[in-house]
């Protein structure tokens, strides 16, 4: 008995040791997914701290959508990647994640709009892509719900069709890929905050934490709303802005929507999960912040846009509320990589509001920079060096519902 129930555990705790080769601080899908494709890799000596519990930060509270319809041709290919990975993770970890592709739509509600999904749609295709411009007619088609009337203040007019983005399980994700890294070899200690970053000669020696010192000579910085307070451990400043972002869920309803729908001119998205719940999200809270709280604000304001798209919902309750916290980088693209003057240290940062989808490529591409001290090609346009060297990204497809 005292055996099944040891086997039936997600990952394995073992006590930390006093070093690592890889200490990875932040255990949410972005070091937990570079921790298990560092250990594909057989690189195993590999310590993931977590101050809380596994999963609780972004990670844990995320609306779950996954999508590669992005502006940029750098974006494109990035996300691209992730979703390919997403598409065969259930697979590759042996767990399932409930990825449903059911189709993302982004809406647009005036004709600048329009044309901005026209640059996104030959951006995706020329990336080959799945990504059209569809009409009045095909959206009324897809998706009998929503309002496409001339009644609403900004009446649908077009939309951004993309049938491979849909939505996940974030918490299998988590789930899977610690319980891949853990089976590997790697460890995994929550309630493990790590509290300052040694150097010596411009080289990452060691973490501290409340838990004991760790000799290492590499540090992944995962750590999303908090990165910039592990950053100034090792005296860098992030151009980063950490604001909380909201999002809320009705009671199960009885399946009615089977697309995610985006509208950036009403700042709403709203999909139906496999249990009936409405998932709704808006942009980012105006203000920098590391709370935690949600607001009744936030809630009127997203849902009665939401009743501008779904006037069935009218009567719908609201079943929970709550908010996360988003590291917001000038451009809406991520900062990955090595830091110039401090070897051994790195990032995987500057995730937003659009971080989820990327943890499976970020990870793997983290893990091969770790492991051969390249830096692969698709994460070379998101150095940390972009902002002195005048390169932004600027990725205006990255919060869908804040362009
Ligand atoms: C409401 C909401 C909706 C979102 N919707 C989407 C979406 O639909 N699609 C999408 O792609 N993205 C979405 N995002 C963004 C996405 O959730 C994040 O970008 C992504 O989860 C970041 O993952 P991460 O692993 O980098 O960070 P996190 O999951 O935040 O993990 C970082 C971890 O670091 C830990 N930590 C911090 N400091 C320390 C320390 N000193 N020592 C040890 N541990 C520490 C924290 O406790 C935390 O668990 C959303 C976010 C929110 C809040």
């Amino acid at each position: 008995m005292f055996q099944l129930f040891r086997t039936s555990r997600m990952w394995t705790a073992r006590p930390l040791r006093d070093r690592y080769d890889v200490v990875i601080i932040g255990g949410g899908v972005h070091g937990l997914a570079t921790a298990y494709y560092l250990a594909e890799r057989g690189v195993t000596s590999v310590a993931v701290l977590e101050k809380n519990y596994i999963g609780a930060g972004a990670s844990g509270r995320n609306t779950a959508i996954i999508r590669s319809n992005y502006r940029t041709p750098e974006g494109v290919a990035f996300y691209d990647e992730s979703v390919k990975l997403y598409e065969e993770l259930s697979v590759r970890l042996g767990y399932n994640v409930l990825f449903s592709q059911q189709g993302h739509l982004t809406l647009a509600h005036a004709d600048s709009a329009i044309n901005g999904l026209r640059v996104r749609a030959e951006v995706n295709q020329l990336s080959g892509v799945e990504s059209r411009l569809i009409w009045r007619d095909e959206i009324r088609r897809l998706v009998p719900a929503l309002d496409v009337s001339d009644g609403p203040r900004y009446p649908v007019l077009a939309a951004l069709y993309h049938p491979p983005g849909g939505i996940i399980r974030h918490d299998a994700v988590v789930w899977g890929y610690a319980r891949g890294a853990s089976r590997r070899g790697v460890d995994i200690h929550s309630f493990t905050e790590a509290t300052g970053i040694d150097t010596s000669n411009g080289q990452v020696t060691g973490v501290r934490t409340a838990r004991g010192d760790i000799k290492t000579g590499a540090v992944l910085n995962a750590t999303a709303g908090f990165c910039s307070t592990i950053a100034r451990m090792v005296g860098i400043r992030l151009p980063i802005t950490t604001h909380p972002l909201q999002a809320f869920v009705t009671e199960p309803l009885k399946a009615f929507l089977d697309k995610v729908i985006v509208s950036a001119n009403l700042h709403v998205y709203v999909s139906q999960t496999d249990r009936g719940e409405c998932v709704i999200g808006s942009e980012i809270d105006p203000y920098s912040s590391y709370s935690h709280r949600s607001t009744l604000p936030f809630l009127e304001h997203t849902a009665h846009n939401t009743l501008e798209l779904f006037p069935c919902l009218k009567h719908v309750r609201v079943l929970r509320q709550w908010a996360g916290i988003c590291d917001m980088t000038p451009d809406y693209s991520p900062i990955m990589g090595d830091v110039p003057g401090v070897k051994g240290f790195y990032l995987d940062v500057g995730w937003g509001t659009y971080g989820f989808k990327a943890g499976p490529v970020a990870g793997r591409r983290t893990a091969e920079l770790i492991a051969t001290g390249k830096t692969p090609d698709l994460i070379k346009a998101f150095s940390l060096t972009r902002f002195s060297d005048g390169r932004l990204v600027g990725e205006k497809a990255a919060a869908a519902v804040s362009h």
